[in-house]
């Protein structure tokens, strides 16, 4: 399977390498596609035949928000409130806030319209995200900074778990697009 993996991931930098402008460009969560850049300095790649939807549907930016501003690995950190606090209780807002308008320029710069992001993070998150509520940790409703951001800039948000749903894919992007 990780070598199914990797052959892929080697595909889509093949594929960014000639410049595919034939298909719609979208950013995409750094740690689906097997780089190793999580908090715990792993990764969640997605399966094989995801990925392959998705290339082709899009010309695939790989990118991780939290490492424009923090190493790999990383304490985790969760939202309390506004603030992104790590499990020590350091305050990485602004670490955070630097990951969001790092990838909002590389939106910009390439052109992008679309992000697919992965779902439970603090920064990619795009329906759930990481947080302590009322002295507890959940993975809550909500966004991620980055995907947030992104949004209110016009970027059509796609969620990990809508890979592969032609359906809900296609009603999202209208959605999106209204938007
Ligand atoms: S910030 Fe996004 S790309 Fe980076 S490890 Fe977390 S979910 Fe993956």
């Amino acid at each position: 399977m990780e070598r199914e993996i990797l052959k892929t991931v080697g595909k889509v930098v093949l594929k960014e390498a000639i410049s595919d402008k034939t298909k719609p460009s979208a950013i995409i969560s750094k740690c689906m596609l097997g780089f190793q850049c999580r908090y715990d300095g792993k990764n969640k790649p997605l399966p094989s035949h995801l990925l392959e939807w998705l290339e082709e549907r899009f010309y695939l930016i790989p990118f991780c928000p939290e490492e424009v501003a923090l190493p790999t690995p990383r304490p985790p950190a969760r939202f309390i409130g506004d603030q992104i606090v790590d499990i020590y209780g350091v305050d990485k807002t602004e670490q955070f806030q630097a990951g969001a308008k790092a990838t909002l320029q590389l939106a910009r710069e390439k052109g992008v319209d679309y992000f697919i992001g992965k779902e439970k993070s603090p920064s990619c998150g795009i329906k759930k995200t990481s947080a302590y509520l009322n002295g507890q940790e959940c993975k809550c409703d909500g966004m991620g900074l980055t995907a947030k951001l992104l949004k209110e800039n016009g970027i059509v948000l796609i969620s990990e778990w809508d890979i592969g749903k032609i359906e809900i894919f296609k009603s999202e992007l209208e959605e999106g697009k209204e938007s």
